[in-house]
């Protein structure tokens, strides 16, 4: 039944990119039907996105956080499979 298709798959070599800095952020999601969702902006030192989150408390007594990190990453062509 159907179709038999063979793809053919590249590897690739991906690293980090030392040429873009890691950021930091943390949104507010506490909250039981709706998550606050104030959200700290992109922080390239993570001491900040604390002390967004500790004024936040301290504003709001919210207490609960997701906290994201990015990181770049390049990838380039190696062989195929
Ligand atoms: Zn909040």
């Amino acid at each position: 039944m159907g179709t038999t298709r063979s793809f053919r798959f590249r590897n690739y070599e991906i690293r980090p990119d030392t040429t873009a800095e890691t950021t930091y952020a943390a949104e507010c999601v506490t909250g039981d039907e709706a998550d606050c969702g104030a959200q700290s902006g992109e922080e390239i030192d993570p001491r900040q996105v604390d002390r967004w989150i500790a004024e936040h408390v301290r504003d709001t007594t919210h207490g609960r956080f997701r906290r994201t990190t990015t990181t770049y990453a390049v990838a380039e062509p190696g062989d195929w499979q």
